[in-house]
């Protein structure tokens, strides 16, 4: 029989066309200039079927989705212990690429505000390691989880890297703090350059299946991710994955999450699905907006809230 998933998404890509309301991330003229009419989403069920809707071949850079499974790395390369030692696991309310720090401990708050996912990214393969090798397992292990070879979106990059000021800053401010050893030039272009991996919402839906299946790619059957930091990675993404709306979210919503400035969304329902949904219109806290409508719509009519009230 055929399944009614895809015209049941379709119906609700058309719901959410009618909020014209965001404006694409401003902060750099490549971002600036996405289409905003674009709009798509994804389902990976853990079984490895996959489900999308919409623009579902458009690419768009993965920016900040991508700190979840850098995260992710950094445990694996690094331990947990070690991963602790230098980022806390506690919601901030503050904006994501604010200049703070923990006061007793002097670490990021958490791994998805920017000062924590350039912590983990210094973390990834080795103490030693060049911005060229972090990316490159980066990239490697975000194709795997894809299930296909991704790329840098080198305009993006480099727009991006112009324009890194603050970034900038805050990598001089680990480096201050005893929290990062290397360069902090390198590490803040290495961080760039994981969040201008070009992605489309079926790439996310079964990067986030794998979440959702244990760290077992449902296709491949492969562990990519161990089980300790998938746990890991799906706590911070339910407090922290939101920018400065983790709350609203988790209470409308109710399932992990992370979003980045391109407009990109990913859902976690661990044991069940990976959602990601894509539309480059933003809030005033930086999320999609319709990427929100699309996630909000899924979560009451599938009734997907963790907390079992939808
Ligand atoms: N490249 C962006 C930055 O770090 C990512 C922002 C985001 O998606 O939140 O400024």
């Amino acid at each position: 029989m055929k399944s009614p998933l895809p015209d049941y998404l379709q119906a609700v890509l058309e719901k959410a066309r009618s909020n014209e309301n965001g404006a694409p991330a401003g902060y750099i003229e490549t971002l600036a200039r996405a289409d905003p009419s674009k709009m798509a989403v994804a389902l990976a069920m853990v079984d490895g079927k996959i489900y999308s809707a919409g623009d579902d071949d458009v690419e768009f850079s993965i920016q900040s989705i991508s700190k979840a499974f850098v995260y992710a790395l950094a445990i694996e390369d690094a331990g947990l212990d070690r991963v602790m030692q230098k980022i806390g696991v506690e919601p901030s309310g503050d904006k994501f690429n604010q200049l703070s720090l923990e006061k007793k401990t002097n670490r990021p708050m958490n791994p998805m505000i920017n000062a924590g996912a350039i912590t983990a990214h210094a973390l990834v393969v080795g103490p030693n390691s060049t911005a060229e090798e972090r990316t490159d397992r980066i990239l490697k292990a975000l194709s795997k989880l894809a299930g296909r070879q991704l790329h840098v979106d080198e305009e993006v990059y480099e727009a991006e890297l112009r324009d890194a000021d603050r970034n900038m800053a805050i990598g001089y401010m680990l480096k201050a703090a005893g929290i990062i050893s290397c360069d902090p030039r390198e590490v803040v272009r290495g961080y760039i350059r994981q969040c201008a991996i070009n992605v489309n919402v079926r790439d996310l839906a079964m990067m986030t299946a794998t979440l959702c299946n244990g760290g077992v790619h449902p296709l491949s059957g492969e562990q990519i991710i161990p089980q300790l930091s998938v746990r890991q990675v799906l706590s911070i993404m339910a407090t922290c994955g939101m920018y400065d709306a983790a709350g609203d979210w988790l209470t409308r919503v109710g399932i992990p999450a992370k979003s980045g400035v391109a407009g990109g969304i990913i859902g976690a329902l661990p044991g069940q699905v990976g959602i990601a949904a894509f539309s480059p219109n933003l809030d005033e806290r930086g999320n999609s907006v319709r990427g929100i409508e699309i996630c909000e719509m899924l979560s009451a009519d599938m009734e997907l809230h963790m907390m079992g009230i939808s």
